[in-house]
């Protein structure tokens, strides 16, 4: 197959061996990924698949969320039913205990999960939330569990970022949400800035970096595939793509829903725009893409089970239904 120079076909197959060159994807490659002709939708995902395969094989890694502290956050994200902007009709709860977050950590290891998520709602760290994240930790690597501690606590201070990293947490979590041309749309109590600043920080603490976006606020192609850039030039571990599940209550609950196909080509070009990063079908998997949801396996090699921060999955059982249904196996911390 050719790049068709009129239609804006490309040769697929052709692009994930350029994912793999030093230079990687171009802005107008990726671009024309988010614009192909939805026929053309298995050709991109096999595409996707080869550069999953080639790092992560049939692995689908298991992430368990814990919402440590629910709602009354003071900053204004558009998207989120957390915010004290919003009138969603939320769980809201003060910090979990030290011994409410290990029993999390037992039972999202009994589920063979490799990550347990921790997040508190809120612009930043309370002194409060550091210090029992770090009691936590230390308890959780005592029990030995298999898996790893990711924690997403909001703009943290270099300080803060050190603790955390010294008690034992491998991971800190921050999403850059969307483009930057985008973010003031999204939120104005914070800057993209902020967020970039925070992901630095983590990332000269020690910590692995977590940090992906939310496809389907509002935003154009370019921005998403922006999104997908900065990302790969911060160099992330770890990269959330949720799809907008718009909450009633949310300042962007009107916004029109992403298609399951947007969605689908959405993530596999994150895959090759970043082919050998642990890229997650975050929230709003199940809600958006519906019954094609299997085919984002083949593109991201991480899942959330047992739902998102304020709203269900379908559940541990039927995500262990579709991982073995595709013949995919569950992955695990390598010793
Ligand atoms: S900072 Fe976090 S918890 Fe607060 S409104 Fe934004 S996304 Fe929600």
């Amino acid at each position: 197959m050719q790049d068709n120079a009129e239609t804006g076909r490309r040769n697929w197959p052709a692009l994930a061996d350029k994912a793999l060159t030093k230079t990687g994807l171009t802005r107008e490659d990726a671009l024309a990924v988010l614009r192909a002709d939805e026929g053309d939708l298995l050709e991109i995902i096999a595409a996707a698949y080869r550069l999953r395969r080639e790092a992560f094989g049939r692995r689908v890694n298991l992430h368990v969320i814990q919402n440590a502290r629910s709602g009354a956050c003071s900053e204004n994200c558009g998207f989120c039913s957390q915010s004290s902007a919003s009138h969603a009709n939320i769980d809201r709860y003060p910090l979990r205990s030290v011994e409410e977050l290990v029993a999390g950590a037992r039972q999202a290891a009994g589920m063979g999960a490799v990550k347990y998520c921790v997040v508190t709602s809120g612009r930043a760290p309370t002194e409060d939330a550091v210090e029992t994240m770090c009691e936590a930790a230390h308890r959780i690597r005592a029990e030995e569990l298999k898996l790893s501690i990711c924690v997403s606590l909001g703009l943290a201070t270099d300080e803060q970022l050190r603790r955390l990293a010294e008690a034992g947490v491998n991971r800190y979590n921050h999403n850059l949400e969307t483009a930057r041309r985008y973010f003031p749309h999204v939120c104005n109590t914070h800057s993209y800035d902020d967020r970039m600043a925070t992901v630095r920080k983590a990332k000269d603490a020690g910590l692995e970096i977590c940090c992906g976006g939310i496809i389907g606020m509002g935003e154009t192609l370019e921005d998403r595939v922006d999104l997908a850039l900065a990302l790969r030039e911060l160099g992330v571990d770890s990269i959330p793509v949720n799809f907008f599940n718009p909450r009633p209550g949310t300042s962007l609950e009107h916004t029109p829903p992403l298609t399951a196909l947007e969605a689908l080509r959405a993530l596999a070009m994150f895959r090759l725009v970043n082919p050998r990063t642990d890229i997650r079908a975050a929230g709003g998997r199940e809600i958006c893409l519906g019954p094609l949801q299997p085919l984002a396996l083949f593109a991201a090699n991480s899942i959330f089970t047992e739902g998102y921060l304020t709203t269900p999955g379908q559940g541990y059982s039927r995500d262990l239904e579709m991982i073995r249904g595709l013949g995919f196996e569950l992955g695990c911390i390598e010793a």
